[in-house]
């Protein structure tokens, strides 16, 4: 049990990488919140956990809502006591060329991906610093946090933001014990995922197959998809690490696809 007793906070943790999150966080001891938009699949989540044995609370949380976020938080320390982990995960994607990407398409997805980390964040640091403990912040950044691709201009901006704003945290939060650090998630297939093939086959002119192939899959070693336990793994691993000494980083779990 690497997280015996720890409150981990999972936005968007109602489905594909953030549910997994939970899942294996309960598993290794903690106390799991689902925050995510719609209280009945949070809630769904959060029932799950607690019939396996696992200790879970659902939250509605949007994460772009200032009141809902710092509503949410004190919800949890008042149920749990403390916050002492931070998954910043929400998002969304949206496939457009820049020329043809709605102003009003690029606000949503940096509201989410941005707004969201900041709103997240900043609660949880007050939350962290009030208990004297500390604690970790992860962001589900992505490969696009480092690498760009074609019809993803806003999603590619807010990924790179991410490493920025985790590098900030790790230098603002170390004398409170907080530390920030950032998964890079090559292709998973999750909603998220299953949703852009046939959208970015038709931006492309190619079929849903070349897609996976010649797309998301190109550049990794073995011609794999990332998994959700993969992803989970890795935050178990940064969620229980022990220090300071591992701060304001990024790991790059994808197969091979962009090697730092
Ligand atoms: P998903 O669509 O399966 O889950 C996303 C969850 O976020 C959903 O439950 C949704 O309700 C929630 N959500 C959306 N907007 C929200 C908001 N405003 N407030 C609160 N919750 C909100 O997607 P996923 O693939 O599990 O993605 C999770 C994270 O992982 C995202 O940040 C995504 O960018 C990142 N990521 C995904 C992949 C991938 O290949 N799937 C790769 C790298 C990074």
């Amino acid at each position: 049990m690497h997280l015996q007793n720890k409150v981990a906070i999972i936005t968007g943790a109602a489905s594909g990488i953030g549910k997994e999150i939970a899942v294996e966080f309960a598993r290794e001891g903690a106390k799991v919140v689902i925050a995510d938009l719609a209280l009945d699949a949070a809630t769904a989540t959060a029932a799950e956990i607690t019939a396996s044995g696992g200790t879970a609370m659902a939250v509605a949380m949007n994460v772009t809502d200032e009141a809902q976020v710092d509503a949410g938080v004190a919800a949890v320390v008042a149920a749990y006591g403390t916050v002492d982990v931070l998954i910043s995960n929400a998002g969304i994607q949206i496939i457009s060329a820049i020329v043809e990407l709605k102003y009003e398409d690029w606000k949503r997805l940096m509201a989410i991906h941005a707004d969201g980390a900041f709103l997240t964040t900043r609660a949880c640091m007050r939350a962290m610093i009030a208990s004297g403990k500390g604690g970790s912040i992860i962001y589900m950044g992505s490969v696009h946090s480092h690498e760009a691709s074609p019809l993803k201009a806003p999603y590619v901006t807010a990924k790179h933001g991410l490493i920025g704003l985790a590098k900030v945290v790790a230098k603002e939060g170390a004398k409170d014990n907080i530390r920030a650090n950032v998964i890079c998630p090559g292709f998973v297939r999750t909603p998220l995922v299953e949703k852009q093939i046939p959208e970015q086959a038709k931006s492309l002119g190619i079929s849903e197959a070349e897609v996976i192939k010649n797309v998301m899959l190109k550049d990794t070693v073995d011609g794999e998809f990332t998994t959700v336990a993969d992803v989970a793994e890795t935050a178990i691993f940064l969620a229980g690490f022990p220090s300071n000494a591992l701060t304001g980083q990024s790991i790059t779990v994808s197969h091979g696809w962009h090697m730092q």
